[in-house]
């Protein structure tokens, strides 16, 4: 995916902070803990890349990649249903989210990340809700495929596909990935 370095960029808490959309942008969303640091880091064959991410502070921003050579922008988007965030905390979540969603001009698709030993839960839900609203193309990429036995994220992937018959804007097809194995990703760096 890099040509040259692969850098973390900037950290935006607000939308006046975004960098130019002067190139097409892909964002990455998934609840806290879905394993989105592990996978930015394994695309882009780095190790630590994402941590920048996950530091104190920068975990409610929105934060820019470069992938390199002004070629694209890759966006972390802040985790959510986090459990110990306050309900003002998950409004405002969604409140800057839904507007960078509807106001991005060069965001071409949504990577929506999911435990595959969870599935689809109510507040994924209300993210695709959010990308049907913003009219956002986004796919579905399970995570952690090694936690579960093959048989079993075949049936979280059948059950998602299912799911997904309700929601038009998003792309029929379901990644299935593990960080960890490397799963999935020559599939999801191509994608991308
Ligand atoms: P984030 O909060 O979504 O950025 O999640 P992280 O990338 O920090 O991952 C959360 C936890 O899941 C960490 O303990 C990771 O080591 C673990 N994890 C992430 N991806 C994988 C994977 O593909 N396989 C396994 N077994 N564990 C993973």
């Amino acid at each position: 995916l890099c040509a040259g370095p692969c850098d973390f960029v900037l950290g935006a808490a607000s939308l006046t902070q975004l960098p130019e959309a002067d190139r097409p942008e892909i964002a990455f969303a998934g609840r806290s803990n879905v394993g989105k640091s592990s996978l930015i880091n394994a695309l882009l064959n780095r190790k630590n890349l994402a941590r920048a991410s996950s530091e104190p502070g920068r975990t409610r921003e929105l934060n820019y990649f470069d992938l390199g050579e002004g070629k694209m922008w890759l966006v972390d988007l802040p985790g959510f249903g986090y459990a110990k965030v306050s309900r003002t905390q998950a409004q405002e979540w969604q409140r800057l989210t839904l507007r960078y969603l509807q106001g991005r001009v060069n965001l071409r698709r949504v990577f929506l990340l999911v435990d595959s030993r969870r599935g689809l839960m109510d507040t994924d839900l209300d993210v695709m809700n959010m990308l049907n609203t913003a009219a956002v193309t986004y796919q579905i990429v399970m995570t952690k495929a090694d936690k579960v036995k093959k048989t079993e994220a075949e049936k979280t992937r059948a059950k998602v596909e299912a799911a997904l018959k309700k929601h038009p804007a998003a792309h029929p097809v379901i990644r299935v990935t593990s960080s960890e194995k490397g799963w999935g990703l020559p599939e999801l760096r191509a994608e991308i």
